[in-house]
């Protein structure tokens, strides 16, 4: 092959293929995170999601993480939902994203009178800035109390129904699995970022093989029982474990979590691998950031390119981070 590189000798570059069409597109993409805690973030995390092209977001009010006391009561449950409306229009105005909101009760702890949150809820939800319901969702085990699984399923079947009344989608908490770094931490310590006196875990309460499937098959019972739509509930965490069940036996999309993926194992292969076997329709990527572990806000837009380079077309990746949460939300240009 001869070049007109002027170098003293042959190099690399002149035997490169120079018709390369590279997707610059995807470098101005405008993408949506339809799962994080971004409220609960510095303004310089939350600057990380603007400087990176997003266009919006759904914040999740939802998480006994944020509760100070324990058990926890309704009203402390209400308060999270209080503090994320209240700090939300100040997020949209200092970062230019359409900021949204997701109200929920969590299932990590169970949650003393939880009739009282859900008399509350019908008012929270018909506010413009609520776009879902959640995110929550039957959980194996929980801390300081458990939570017996059937009042766990009236509580998610509860708010499906207000979703379903009030035309919103529902985001499902479905528990990982999670095989994260390989090794385990030190039991003193725990996994970095959680509740440091694991002692207060309490007995599982669901008794099967595979309890995490089992919890998502159980909120998949109670979308029926409540009439909601599976098309309308968006399962976050989606994992190997749950994956084929949530593609093959529902309508419901599964939203890969890539925040955090040092905790949970799930990478953008695995993003990548599931729009191969089934298509990205009902395909969605969330970042999950929140102060309480160590989570990446630049974790979707570094999947965008990733995708890519891992064999994905540009829209099959527009679909999965841009037109997938646009319409389910009725978030950007939808
Ligand atoms: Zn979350």
């Amino acid at each position: 092959m001869t070049s007109a590189n002027p170098t003293k000798r042959p190099t690399d570059a002149a035997s490169l293929d120079s018709d390369l069409d590279l997707p610059s597109e995807l470098l101005t993409l405008p993408w949506i995170d339809p799962h994080n805690h971004a409220h609960t973030l510095s303004w310089t995390d939350r600057e990380q999601y603007a400087l990176a092209g997003c266009q919006a977001m759904v914040m999740i009010a939802s998480g006994a993480h944020w509760t100070p006391y324990r058990p926890v009561e309704a009203e402390d449950v209400r308060y999270l939902w209080d503090d994320a409306i209240n700090r939300r229009a100040a997020i949209e105005r200092n970062h230019f994203y359409e900021t949204k909101l997701g109200i929920g009760a969590p299932t990590r702890i169970r949650i003393e009178d939880p009739d009282a949150l859900f008399d509350a809820m019908e008012a929270y939800v018909a506010l413009d800035e609520v776009v879902a319901v959640g995110e929550t969702g039957v959980t194996p085990a929980q801390h300081v109390s458990a939570w017996p699984v059937e009042e766990q399923r009236a509580a998610v079947q509860r708010q499906m129904e207000i979703a379903d009344e009030n035309g919103l989608p529902v985001i499902l908490h479905t528990p990982n699995t999670g095989v994260g770094e390989g090794r385990s931490y030190r039991p003193e310590l725990g996994v970095p970022g959680y509740e440091k006196n694991v002692s207060l875990g309490a007995d599982p309460v669901i008794d099967a093989a595979n309890p995490e499937l089992e919890a998502v098959r159980i909120d998949v019972e109670a979308a029926a029982a409540a009439g909601l739509d599976e098309e309308q509930i968006v399962a976050s965490h989606a994992d190997g474990n749950n994956l084929e069940f949530l593609l093959e036996e529902t309508d419901c999309y599964a939203s890969f979590t890539l925040g955090h993926s040092w905790m949970t194992g799930v990478t953008v292969a695995d993003v990548a691998d599931a729009v191969e076997t089934y298509g990205p329709e009902r395909i969605m990527i969330d970042t999950d950031c929140a102060n309480i572990l160590r989570s990446d806000p630049l974790s979707l837009k570094r999947a965008i390119l990733e995708l890519y380079r891992l064999g994905i077309d540009v829209e099959h990746i527009r679909q999965v981070v841009y037109e997938n949460p646009a319409s389910v939300f009725g978030l950007g240009d939808s």
